[in-house]
């Protein structure tokens, strides 16, 4: 194991130590590109009392560079909340592009809506209110969904990432990429138990979990990127 290697060095550079330095890279170059319409979705966003759940925009820019990289133009997203994520999607892919999106709870996801219809992507959306695995379940059940999917973004319940994973190695396709967000967990996973904040304790286990399964799995190459709560890149490769 790397930390056995006690004579290298950590390679850290020190860097995103403050608050300031991620001001910075969101005001140099996040704010300034953010379409219009995922602007005011944030906006919108912003009252809600879970706001923290929306993903974070600087993971937003890369997840649109990566859906236009791939020429993504169906994709999978599994959990929607009040749509920052969906709409960025939505308005990185084709007119002719589609999303099966999945949330169980399609309240959040009207609030955004409105912004989502006024940006005209609405058509590119297939909303699904479902427990993800369900619906990911029902979406296997016909053959011809598998390696029919150029893109995932996953950010729903933790729990159940793994077993997402295990789906998704299914419908999307070799050569398509799939990102799981939050999978630095606020930081966490490099905290002991103790210093743990007792609301992080669950999350940080599951993803610690979750970092170790996929880091052993030879179907995917994969980047652990410091994206706003750590987002994992993966590339289908078999
Ligand atoms: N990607 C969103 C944030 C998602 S927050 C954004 O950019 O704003 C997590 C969402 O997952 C919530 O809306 C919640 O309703 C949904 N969720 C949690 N557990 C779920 C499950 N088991 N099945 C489907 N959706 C779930
Ligand atoms: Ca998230």
């Amino acid at each position: 194991m790397e930390r056995d290697l006690k004579k290298i060095p950590s390679p850290s550079k020190g860097l995103l130590s403050s608050e300031e330095l991620y001001e910075y890279i969101l005001e140099t170059s996040v704010y300034p590109r953010e379409p219009e319409p995922l602007k005011e979705l944030r906006h919108v966003t912003a009252n809600h009392p879970r706001a923290l759940m929306a993903t974070a925009p600087d993971a937003g820019q890369i997840i649109s560079m990566l859906l236009q990289l791939v020429n993504a133009k169906n994709t999978i997203e599994v959990g929607v909340f009040t749509g920052y994520s969906l709409l960025l999607t939505a308005l990185s892919i084709p007119e002719d592009g589609k999303i099966t999106a999945i949330d169980m709870n399609r309240e959040s996801y009207e609030i955004g809506l409105p912004i989502i219809k006024k940006a005209g992507v609405e058509h590119k959306i297939d909303f699904i209110e479902s427990e993800a695995l369900p619906a990911l379940d029902r979406l296997l059940k016909d053959p011809s969904n598998e390696g029919n999917f150029d893109f995932a973004f996953i950010d729903a319940d933790k729990v159940n990432y793994w077993n997402y994973h295990e789906r998704l190695m299914k419908l999307v396709k070799v050569g398509g990429i799939v990102v799981y967000d939050n999978t630095l967990w606020g930081g966490s996973v490099a905290m002991s138990e103790e210093d743990t904040p007792e609301f992080r304790k669950q999350g940080r286990q599951l993803t610690i979990e979750f970092n170790r399964l996929i880091a052993a799995d030879p179907r995917v190459h994969i980047s652990l990127a410091p994206y706003g709560d750590g987002i994992t890149i993966c590339r289908r490769i078999s």
